[in-house]
């Protein structure tokens, strides 16, 4: 062979090796700080033969990189874990809508963002999270909160332990109450939660929990998984926290208890559309569902799926009621909540 011919032979394999490598690889900004999630990754690339480049930053964090990066970012999948975070980046243009049949019918309606004009659907919840009530079983029984109006009771003057109202997922929370209640009762709903508090508010759900079993408020708000989470521990100390709380499903009886999503979506500029679909739909497989419920605590989105989580299962039994608004619903309400939450002196 001459030369030439070796040189352009090799040439030849240095393009469609980079081609290849183009294909089988896929960029991930993910917000989802949990140890469990490396088998996902894992699985997918053992699957599929595409590798998995991830870059994990705050939500905050990863908005911010994405907009500076513009056109040249090389991310292709955003994951993301808060609805209003969700539906923020959606408005701020850094999401590709797409189109999925597997996606949209594994993933309820109201957990995924509105489609667009075309049939494009921005962002789809992956995972739930219930925004659940804890309380001292010896000072309280589920009947007591089993709503969430009822934390605003003034009979439970200094028993409310919760964290801040600016963290998304009380926004979140509120911004449903928002849907369901009218801003009106809304805003005074929240005057009574602070006219209630025990304290002032400080530190993540985890630390809600364990002040309530330490006997400093009699009640507190938490997402599901950081309860499961302490159920689960080998910490001799968070399970026994646990044994002297009870877990109420609020608002069983009327729209059900607020659910909060982690999602993901397809960044604007993505190289790698087909893995970046290929990936959002392997994560509402049964697999990957299971892996959210078992791995992180969270509840599986996809309808139908069975998941063999003891802290999960003995929380209600393992199924409850959840409301049905359109989460990007409770996004859209976050700045008239914050405004709320200023006039009422909700730190
Ligand atoms: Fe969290």
């Amino acid at each position: 062979m001459s030369t030439f011919k070796i040189a352009v032979l090799m040439l030849w394999c240095l393009a469609c090796h980079s081609v290849w490598a183009q294909d089988k690889q896929l960029n991930i900004y993910s917000a989802r700080h949990y140890p469990t999630d490396e088998a996902l990754y894992g699985d997918f690339t053992h699957a599929t033969g595409i590798k998995i480049n991830r870059v994990d930053a705050d939500d905050a964090g990863i908005l911010a990189r994405l907009k500076a990066e513009g056109t040249s970012s090389p991310a292709d999948v955003i994951l993301l874990v808060d609805a209003s975070r969700l539906w923020r980046a959606e408005v701020d243009g850094l999401f590709l809508p797409i189109k999925s049949k597997v996606l949209e019918e594994a993933v309820p309606t109201q957990l995924h963002a509105k489609p667009s004009d075309n049939g494009g659907v921005a962002w789809f919840g992956l995972s739930t999270r219930a925004r659940v009530v804890v309380f001292d079983k010896l000072k309280y029984s589920k009947a007591d909160f089993d709503s969430y109006e009822k934390l605003a009771d003034p009979k439970y003057k200094g028993q409310l332990c919760i964290r801040s109202g600016s963290h998304p997922y009380n926004l979140s929370l509120f911004g449903a109450m928002t849907e369901h209640l009218g801003a009106a009762k809304t805003e005074a709903w929240l005057k009574g939660l602070v006219d209630n508090m025990a304290r002032s508010p400080k530190g993540g759900d985890t630390d809600q929990i364990k002040a309530v079993a330490a006997g400093e408020c009699g009640v507190a708000v938490t997402n599901t998984y950081y309860l499961a989470r302490m159920m689960r521990s080998t910490n001799p100390a968070d399970k026994a926290a646990t044994e002297k709380i009870g877990v109420v499903f609020p608002n069983q009886s009327n729209w059900g208890t607020h659910v909060n999503i982690a999602g993901g979506a397809v960044a604007k500029n993505a190289k790698n559309v087909d893995n970046a679909i290929k990936f959002l739909e392997y994560l509402v497989s049964p697999t990957a569902q299971n892996h959210f419920a078992n791995g992180n605590n969270e509840w599986p989105v996809a309808k139908g799926v069975s998941f063999d989580n003891p802290a999960l299962k003995s929380m209600n039994g393992g199924s409850f009621k959840s409301e049905l608004i359109p989460i990007s619903a409770v996004g859209m309400n976050q700045v008239k909540v914050q405004q709320m939450l200023d006039r009422v002196g909700f730190k």
